[in-house]
């Protein structure tokens, strides 16, 4: 993958923070490095992205349902899973600049990859990546505890208690959205490796026989969904991982891959995990793990299709894939062209002047859209364009106008972000029409 981040993802930076979509975390401190704050409009648009997910996932399925498990989990768990002893990274330091990188994505490993340094690298280390910590207020070896590295071993741990209580029979699936963290030896790229992240995850549980069918069917359902919500086919591909990049319980992987400016890099990973993870927590915690099957009464251990995707990736993704530049000079125009589902504000509401009755009835218009859930703005300063302007910038799908003949006859202008296309319509209607239209859009 390149390091270089381009002059578009600059572009792209700077907007997120002049808007209000993301900025550095401690800022006035001098900010701490990998870490980001989402804005007031970064956490509309992150939301939106998971509530998406959850509808694809959960909501919309009779197969699949929630869990919200704690980040500290007991210090065995990582010991099942392999990742006290295996969840590490080869890592180098230059001697000279002391700068740190990960010896699998450099080409050369006998000197500095940094162009105007050169310097002489360290051997190659192993690096664990779980970020470690101490529960009470003994600060020994005993009360280790770790940041979970993923969510998914919450959602192993509680298998039979999700199957039980919800009476599921396989194939079924439980999701989780929740954070994770990783001691990453080089963060970079703006939100897209960072140390504290979301992740959105679900195991997917088959009788053992049915794994290649789910895997097959997880990996199409899963690139559709970043399609669904607008990102452009030809900027995402899928990616099978070579026998020797396989985790050594894996069967099969592929990443849902986007095209960043700075190269084609992992939205999501889809793995059949086998029936490794369960087979693993039985083992540690001496505790049945299969499944109970009423019909044929036999016990048997599930094979695990898991989608594993990062909610800061895919806002990544979403965001730059709606940059557009439109026109040129004067007509020029930054637009995100946000799927409405994800776009953080669904209408702005605009008094073409700040008089004559005309920001009441805006008010009035505004007032009725936020009590109907939807998310709104309202904006009357300056001039009509330079409000269209703002609001496409931001990637609002619908503008309102209220002008002279909205008090005669309680019509408004919408116009849509990407056409521009004007028309006038009651504005009882206003509701209604939004309603419709972000329908159509989920289709
Ligand atoms: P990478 O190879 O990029 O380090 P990974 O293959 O280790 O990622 P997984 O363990 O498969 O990642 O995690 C599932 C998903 O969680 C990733 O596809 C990604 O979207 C997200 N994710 C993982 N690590 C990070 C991170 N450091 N920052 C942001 N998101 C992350």
């Amino acid at each position: 993958m390149a390091v270089n981040t381009s002059e578009l993802m600059s572009t792209i930076v700077s907007l997120a923070k002049r808007r209000g979509f993301v900025f550095q975390s401690s800022e006035i401190y001098g900010g701490l490095n990998s870490c980001w704050d989402y804005g007031p409009l970064g956490v509309e648009l992150k939301r939106n992205v998971k509530d998406a997910w959850w509808r694809a996932m959960v909501t919309n399925r009779r197969d699949v349902v929630g869990i919200d498990a704690s980040i500290l989990m007991h210090p065995r768990v990582w010991e099942a899973s392999g990742h006290l002893s295996g969840f590490s990274d080869p890592m180098v330091d230059c001697k000279k600049c002391k700068e740190r990188f990960r010896a699998d994505h450099l080409e050369n490993l006998d000197k500095c990859p940094k162009p105007k340094c050169g310097g002489q690298l360290t051997e190659v280390r192993k690096f664990n990546l779980m970020f470690k910590t101490w529960m009470g207020p003994i600060e020994d070896s005993s009360a280790t505890v770790y940041m979970r590295p993923e969510t998914a071993q919450g959602i192993f741990v509680n298998f039979l208690n999700v199957q039980q209580a919800s009476r599921l029979k396989p194939p079924f699936g439980i999701a989780q959205i929740g954070k994770s963290f990783r001691n990453e030896i080089t963060p970079g790229n703006f939100t897209y490796r960072t140390r504290e992240f979301e992740q959105m995850e679900m195991e997917f549980f088959v009788p053992p026989g049915e794994d290649e069918q789910w895997y097959e069917y997880w990996r199409d359902a899963r690139l559709q969904w970043y399609k669904d919500f607008g990102i452009k086919a030809d900027k995402l591909r899928l990616r099978d991982h070579e026998q020797d990049e396989l985790a050594h319980y894996a069967k099969a992987c592929v990443d849902v891959e986007y095209l960043f400016p700075f190269g084609w890099s992992e939205l999501e990973g889809i793995a059949n995990r086998t029936d490794y993870d369960l087979k693993q927590h039985e083992q540690f915690s001496g505790k049945g793990m299969a499944y109970f099957d009423d019909e044929t009464k036999q016990h048997y251990h599930p094979y695990v299709v898991e989608p594993a995707a990062g909610a800061d990736r895919a806002t990544l993704a979403f965001l730059v894939d709606a940059y557009d530049v439109e026109g040129e000079g004067k007509d020029e125009r930054v637009v995100l062209r946000f799927h409405p589902a994800l776009a953080p504000i669904k209408v702005a509401v605009l008094p073409l002047v700040k008089k004559d009755g005309m920001p009441e009835m805006g008010e009035k218009i505004y007032r009725d859209l936020l009590d109907n859930s939807i998310k709104s703005f309202y904006d009357q300063t300056a001039s009509i364009g330079r409000r269209y302007a703002r609001q496409d910038e931001v990637g609002t799908p619908f503008c309102v106008t209220v002008d002279t003949q909205s008090l005669e006859d309680q019509t408004v202008t919408v116009r849509e972000r990407d056409s521009r296309e004007q028309y006038r319509i009651a504005s009882s209607e206003l509701v209604g029409l939004v309603r419709k239209k972000m329908r159509e859009s989920m289709k």
